[in-house]
């Protein structure tokens, strides 16, 4: 028993991936800077990575303004915006596992959740680079700690891609802002990544395809008679397909029109 000594002793040292620096981790430290050369890092159970952050740049009333311009746009239901109730909004610093990756002379960047979201949609964020800066300790109240090892995320990465050359693993925590709204008695959750403004959604109230293959087909249909008239009704048989296929037009334009404006 230590008396009086309160300095825990380091459980564990390792090498800092851009100085070669000895890190010396406390029981239980995930986060640190290297004391050498400053480094921003994160120690997985096998590896020690680089750690970034991305800043937000919406505040909590831009966010709701990104999330409901998202919500009128033409992946959702006709006034989404004004039909669903926000229920909640929260704010965090999401981790992601960035790969930098290489394959037959091609370049990509992957990004896999690092810990656990129902908006896996999130992974398809595009980081610009120029905006990674090394991750500051004073957002580590506000950061989810991952919990999706780096391996299982690699593993992940590679039965997606095949066999790649990684250039690059590191952490990324990025500002978002989480939101919940009811729509028809049903939840929902969106992401407001803060950095860039971009909206992710797994689940989400889509525009019906269903009555634009009905107007699709009915079109279809129309001209297929009409053709056949030409074909089969002789001289006048085309002349009366021609005036009736220019009629058709603007009517079946119109049945579509209103379609778009009800779903
Ligand atoms: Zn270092």
């Amino acid at each position: 028993m230590n008396t009086g000594q309160e300095t825990a002793s380091p459980v564990r040292t390792l090498t800092c991936t851009q100085c070669g620096g000895e890190l010396h981790l406390q029981e239980g430290q995930i986060f640190l800077n290297c004391p050498y050369c400053g480094s921003a890092v994160f120690v997985d159970k096998t590896r020690v990575v680089f750690h970034y952050q991305l800043s937000p740049t919406l505040n909590p009333d831009q966010a709701l303004g990104a999330l409901k311009r998202w919500m009128s746009g033409s992946q959702t239901i006709k006034d989404l915006d004004k039909k669903a109730v926000i229920s909640a909004q929260t704010f965090e610093y999401f981790p992601l596992w960035y790969f930098r990756w290489a394959q037959a002379g091609r370049e990509g960047i992957s990004l896999e959740p690092a810990a656990a979201t129902a908006v896996t949609e999130i992974r398809a964020l595009s980081v610009p680079a120029g905006d990674l800066k090394p991750y500051s300790p004073e957002l580590e109240n506000q950061s989810t700690a991952p919990s999706v090892p780096v391996e299982a995320a690699l593993a992940w990465l590679k039965q997606q891609n095949g066999e790649v050359e990684i250039r690059e693993s590191s952490l990324v925590h990025v500002p978002v802002y989480h939101f919940k709204y009811q729509y028809q008695n049903k939840s929902y959750t969106a992401l407001v990544e803060a950095g860039t403004g971009q909206v992710f959604a797994n689940l989400y109230p889509a525009k019906a395809e269903a009555p634009y293959r009905v107007i699709g087909g009915i079109t279809a249909g129309v001209y297929l008679l009409l053709a056949l008239l030409a074909a089969f009704g002789g001289g006048t048989g085309i002349i009366t397909a021609l005036i009736l296929a220019i009629a058709a037009a603007p009517v079946l334009f119109a049945i579509a029109a209103w379609v778009a404006s009800k779903v």
